[in-house]
């Protein structure tokens, strides 16, 4: 019987020290990326050679053995996923598992570029939201940001996820000076498109530029407490409690209906409910996106066909899940607080 087609035996599930069972998985599916933004990337990335990257194959047997173990949610990331060669192959058979009813979701965070050459078959695969990176609606400023971007190409990939039945969320990087000037539009323009938005803040993950004039952390901070403070002036915001075990907290704005996630790592601490773990497209698994500690799921995959080193390798991880993070921006420390790229763990 194929892979795709036979039932998971599932065991124990996965719980860390501080009783948080483990059911969400991010994969980073690549390192590599069409886009160059200011606040994730330096513009000449040296990126991991292919002989490092684990194949499509593997990818898939990993996350299969994080599934056996009860993760419920996958999210595939990057870099940008959709560069990946394979991508689609991976995403169809990952997606048999929520038929079979041992997934819940499978999700994806893009830039956009690819999404309307793929929409089609990401629907098809079972995947029913993706979260699509947009940081300003002006086609200069998006140049600026992205170095490498275009944003008609970007919305048109919204266009066809919305035609095609995927829900849309947007997640908004703000940038000090940059883009503060434009949250009142994309909360019009969200709401219009019939699409949740999400702010976030900029966090020390990586170096991006030797250069401390323009492209410096504390220069782009802009705190999402001024966000709110300046949308609350004019829209009517209402508190919710809606949660995904992650760092996001939620508003509904009244005169749109739509949703606006928060996320704040740095001025908030949102690890206790913390349910997630990342894995690199390399097979390292981090326990926690503010910390350097991770384990190595590449040997014990590689150096046996069955899955008991894997899984044993997968649970001694989970016992080292730290209680949280420590991110710290301020002025004195310009230093990124973990040495990774965002692109490494995917955010
Ligand atoms: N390429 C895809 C994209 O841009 O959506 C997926 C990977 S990207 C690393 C995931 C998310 O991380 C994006 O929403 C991006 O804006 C965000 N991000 C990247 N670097 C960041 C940083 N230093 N601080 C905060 N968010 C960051
Ligand atoms: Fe690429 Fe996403 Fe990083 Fe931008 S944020 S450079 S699109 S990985």
């Amino acid at each position: 019987m194929p892979d795709d087609v036979r039932p998971l035996e599932q065991t124990a599930p996965l719980i860390d020290p501080f009783a948080r069972a483990i059911t969400y998985l991010r994969v980073s599916v690549t390192d590599r990326c069409d886009f160059r933004c200011v606040y994730c990337m330096a513009e000449d990335m040296t990126f991991l050679p292919k002989s490092e990257v684990l194949s499509i194959e593997e990818l898939e047997r990993l996350c299969r053995a994080f599934v056996r173990l009860g993760v419920r949610k996958l999210r595939l990331t990057g870099g940008e996923p959709l560069v990946r060669r394979g991508v689609i192959t991976l995403i169809e058979r990952l997606g048999s598992l929520i038929n079979l009813g041992h997934l819940d979701e499978l999700t994806l965070t893009t830039n956009g570029s690819q999404l309307a050459r793929h929409s089609d078959a990401l629907f098809k695969a079972g995947v029913r939201r993706v979260n699509v990176s947009l940081d300003t609606l002006d086609p200069d400023k998006f140049t600026a940001i992205t170095r490498w971007g275009n944003l008609g190409k970007v919305l048109e990939g919204l266009a066809a996820a919305k035609a095609v039945g995927l829900a849309v969320k947007i997640n908004f990087v703000a940038l000090k000076g940059v883009n503060e000037d434009e949250i009142h539009q994309l909360v019009e323009w969200a709401g219009t498109e019939g699409f949740d938005l999400t702010f976030i803040e900029v966090m020390p993950l990586g170096e991006i530029s030797a250069d401390v004039g323009t492209a410096n952390r504390v220069n782009q901070f802009f705190p999402l407490s001024m966000v709110r403070a300046k949308l609350k002036e004019r829209w009517a915001l209402e508190e919710t409690n809606h949660a995904t075990g992650g760092p996001a907290r939620y508003w509904t704005v009244q005169e749109t209906g739509q949703r606006l996630g928060f996320i704040t790592p740095l001025t908030h601490n949102f690890c206790e409910a913390c349910n997630r773990v990342r894995l690199t497209c390399t097979g390292t698994l981090y326990m926690c996106l503010g910390q350097e500690d991770a384990s190595d799921l590449r040997a014990p995959l590689q150096t046996s066909e069955d899955d008991s080193l894997l899984d044993e390798a997968i649970r001694e991880a989970i016992t080292r899940k730290p209680k949280g993070h420590d991110f710290i921006i301020d002025r004195r420390r310009t230093a990124p607080a973990v040495d990774r790229h965002m692109s490494v763990t995917g955010g």
